[in-house]
């Protein structure tokens, strides 16, 4: 799999552009398909208040926005750092083809951006995770899941 360093470049300078600009912390992230650029993202964790504004999730909302769809089939994701948890997930979610990275995760921690503690508390059993997580009403919230299975014309994702 090669990826066009047209592509890498543009999401390069997005990253290194947000931070000159005094708009956020230097990620930026291009979506492609079919060989074109359909949106671009950065990191806006602290412009907008979002602590999941990275990004590569920026860039798939607009992308997601922008083809009208909640899958992004074909797409090739470029993104100047290697995507973090929160970011690897949604672009398997959205299931984007193929993703390229600049910075690796061991640059991200170099700058101060150290994700591998989500990496670690993944692979954690819930009752040794950091921040308490605890079964509730379970019996009651099957019921969410009854109401899908029976939901005629759901849209499957
Ligand atoms: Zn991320």
């Amino acid at each position: 799999m090669q990826g066009n360093p047209v592509f890498m470049q543009r999401a390069i300078a997005l990253a290194t552009e947000n931070v000159t600009s005094g708009r956020g912390g230097p990620f930026g992230a291009v979506i492609v398909r079919d060989g074109e650029i359909v949106a671009t993202g950065a990191n806006l964790v602290t412009a907008i208040n979002d602590p999941t504004a990275h990004g590569e999730i920026v860039a798939i909302r607009n992308a997601c926005q922008m083809l009208g769809t909640f899958q992004l089939a074909g797409c090739h994701i470029y993104t100047s750092c290697e995507p973090c948890p929160m970011c690897l997930a949604a672009i398997y979610w959205a299931r984007c083809e193929a993703i390229f990275y600049g910075n690796c995760a061991a640059d991200a921690a170099a700058a101060g951006f150290d994700d591998a503690f989500l990496y670690e508390e993944m692979k954690l059993s819930l009752d040794q995770r950091k921040i308490p997580i605890v079964n509730l009403l379970p019996e009651q919230a099957i019921s969410s899941f009854e109401a899908w299975r029976d939901r005629a014309g759901r849209i499957d994702y």
